[in-house]
């Protein structure tokens, strides 16, 4: 099998690429010049049930093959992927309109993802437990079963393999549903399956809307596990739907994610650092730090610092080098963003920068593109500051004292990230300690490390993805007990 150049391509299901059973496909927009750069098959429940049928099928084998080769086959399958870094990065470009730049980034933080996960299949360690005189009692960790990997549109490939990787190191099969904007790169990744090695059913990608071949993923009784990254009503209707099954889920959902501004703070850094965290990838980040709460005595100085340099922040043709932020995914995206930038300026909050979408940006055609966007003086009882806006939007507010800083940190419904900016050390671990989010981060932009768990609190999900953490997601815990020369309980006859 080999990988076919993003034109036309097709399903992987058991080792082998196939059109949609009803022979229906459907078009890939490039949002940066809003021509087609792809077909893809329309999968729907059918199309579902053979793949689900090939990772059943290919079960068995993969979950007793030796935990070393199965991650000697993860590791041959990063290897492709650098192989191909160029080809992939230029498909996550033309699906997603993130920067060449951005989208190289992320291909090989993709490939140290699939290295660390082969590194971790053999060491999804059980613990030996003193329970009783007399007892060995142990514990085995296993994989889950047929694992159904629902990927949003905003990171294609790296969200994938954030599930994918620990996935397979625990010995699970998988089929990987792709965001209907942006299925080229998981296609693209499960072709070389078969390359790398990979017994036929183990990896498999099915394409077609959520409502249709994500439905019949949540709610097939062969399928032990969904994983979804997603907006908050997804994941509620997941959870819902899998419940007949009683399915594992892992949910990573939306956010709202404050940082907070201390007057102590190294301002230059804070400044560059709440501009990459807002307007990288145009905003379109779950963990993006939306809400940016300024401690009074510095709040003027950094509006206007902030929304200066935001001004000068490049949007346009996302394969220029010179471009810091591309195109907006879908034009579904780009209309949500412009009403929230309406709703907020009806709201009362100031706009001091962007505002407006940029078509004019486009090379050579239309395109979706929106200038990075700041309203100042935002209340955070706002819609603006309450909802997800999943763009180029950044809203700055103010605190007085740490009490409120924290209190309007945690004043949301989410909870997924928060960074501190700070030079005080108490400052510090205090907030980190008492915001409510699944990670906090100090005096610097996010780096994500796949050594380190990922995930969310409140209305952002529940579940954690890389590390240790994210394999421990994919396996399910037995307990072993043995009796050596202890007592046994029996009755007295
Ligand atoms: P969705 O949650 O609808 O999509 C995420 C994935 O779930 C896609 O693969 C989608 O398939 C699939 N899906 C959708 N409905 C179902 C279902 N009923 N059963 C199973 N799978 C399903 O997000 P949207 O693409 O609609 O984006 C809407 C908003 O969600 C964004 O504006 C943003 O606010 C938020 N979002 C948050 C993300 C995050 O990382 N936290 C990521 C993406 C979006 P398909 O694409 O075919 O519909």
């Amino acid at each position: 099998m080999t990988v076919t150049q993003p034109r036309q391509l097709d399903m992987v299901i058991g080792g082998e690429l196939f059109g949609a059973l009803s022979g229906d496909r459907f078009d890939v927009v490039n949002p940066a010049t809003l021509r087609v750069c792809a077909s893809v098959p329309f999968g729907t429940e059918q199309d579902v049930d053979r793949a689900v049928a090939a990772a059943t099928r290919a079960l068995p084998a993969w979950r007793a093959a030796p935990a070393t080769q199965r991650g000697e086959l993860i590791a041959a399958l990063a290897r492709l992927l650098e192989a191909r870094a160029d080809e992939f990065a230029a498909a996550e470009t033309a699906h997603n309109g993130k920067t060449l730049a951005d989208a190289r980034f992320d291909v090989d933080s993709t490939v140290a993802c699939l290295d660390y996960c082969a590194g971790t299949a053999n060491k999804a360690y059980g613990q030996t437990i003193p329970a009783h005189d007399g007892y060995l009692v142990y514990t085995l960790r296993e994989p889950v079963g047929v694992c159904g990997l629902i990927v949003p549109w905003n990171f294609p490939l790296a969200i994938a393999v954030w599930k994918l990787g620990p996935a397979l190191a625990a010995g699970n099969t998988v089929i990987i549903k792709p965001a209907s904007e942006t299925p080229l790169t998981a296609l693209m990744l499960g072709a070389l399956a078969d390359q790398a090695g990979f017994p036929p059913g183990v990896i498999n990608v099915v394409t077609g809307p959520g409502s249709r071949a994500g439905h019949r993923l949540v709610t097939h009784p062969d399928v032990a596990k969904v994983s979804l990254t997603g907006e908050t009503s997804t994941g509620q209707t997941i959870m819902r739907e899998a419940a007949a099954t009683l399915k594992r889920v892992t949910l990573e959902l939306g956010g709202k994610s404050p940082a907070l501004v201390f007057a102590d703070a190294d301002l230059d850094l804070a400044v560059d650092g709440s501009l990459f965290q807002i307007f990288a990838n145009a905003g379109q980040v779950c963990d993006a730090r939306s809400r940016i709460f300024v401690q009074d005595a510095v709040y003027d100085e950094f509006v206007s610092r902030f929304a200066e340099r935001a001004g000068r922040l490049r949007v346009g043709d996302p394969t220029d080098p010179a471009s810091h932020i591309g195109a907006i995914t879908s034009a579904r995206q780009l209309e949500k963003i412009r009403q929230y930038v309406e709703i907020g300026q009806h709201e009362g909050a100031k706009l001091v920068c962007g505002g407006t979408i940029a078509g004019e940006l486009a090379a050579g055609g239309p395109g979706l593109f929106h200038r990075p966007t700041v309203f100042a003086d935002v209340d955070n009882s706002m819609r603006i500051a309450r909802e997800e806006i999943f763009g180029p939007v950044a809203c700055l507010g103010r605190f007085s004292d740490y009490d409120d800083g924290i209190g309007k940190a945690n004043d949301t419904p989410y909870g997924l990230a928060a960074t501190v900016w700070t030079t005080d050390l108490s400052t510090a671990h205090r907030a980190a300690a008492e915001i409510r989010a699944g990670g906090v981060w100090v005096n610097t932009s996010e780096f994500l490390f796949n050594e380190a768990p990922f995930g969310g609190v409140k209305a952002s999900g529940y579940g954690r993805e890389l590390s240790m953490h994210g394999l421990d997601a994919y396996t399910e815990v037995k307990n072993v007990g043995i009796r050596l020369a202890g007592p046994m309980p029996s009755f007295e006859l």
